[in-house]
């Protein structure tokens, strides 16, 4: 059974990622209104990406008999610049998330909980996937300026 430390630690988490998810969605309506069609459906493939990443962790206290919690999840910015400065703010959210992975980690380790070190591992490798594609992202836009953001636009609107 898991401490009801790392259990509070891992519901902080979920609702981390459902903040992390709606500030998506909402990058999603940004760049759907500005007319970055493909921008948009990036944006909300990775936001309900995010939302798979809470119900992971959810499911995951549940088979190790806590409980997960829905609790407020605060407001998300609505407005940003060019679609630059959205990815720049993408890949610093990342890093931001991955500081919070790390943490858990220490917690689980704290308590000595093998189990949860192992199951959030997972999540520590996923995290330098999306520090990498965000950063990705960015550096293609840099490198191309605004004559390439249609290319990238319909590039990322590819994404399964
Ligand atoms: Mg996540």
């Amino acid at each position: 059974m898991i401490s009801e430390k790392l259990q509070n630690a891992i519901n902080e988490q979920i609702v981390a990622e459902m903040w992390s998810s709606n500030l998506y969605l909402s990058m999603s309506f940004y760049f759907a209104k500005e007319g970055y069609e493909g921008f948009a459906h990036w944006m909300r493939a990775q936001s309900q990406e995010e939302m798979d990443h809470a119900l992971q962790l959810a499911d995951y206290l549940i088979k190790r008999g806590g409980a997960a919690k829905v609790d407020k999840v605060d407001v998300v910015p609505t407005g940003w610049g060019s679609p630059l400065e959205v990815f720049e703010a993408v890949y610093k959210h990342e890093c931001h998330v991955s500081e919070l992975i790390d943490k858990l980690v220490d917690v689980a380790s704290a308590e000595r909980d093998k189990a949860s070190q192992d199951f959030l591992w997972g999540f520590v490798r996923e995290q330098v996937e999306e520090e990498a594609t965000a950063q990705g992202i960015v550096d293609k836009i840099r490198l191309g300026g605004d004559a390439a953001l249609y290319h990238i636009d319909a590039e990322l609107g590819k994404r399964q």
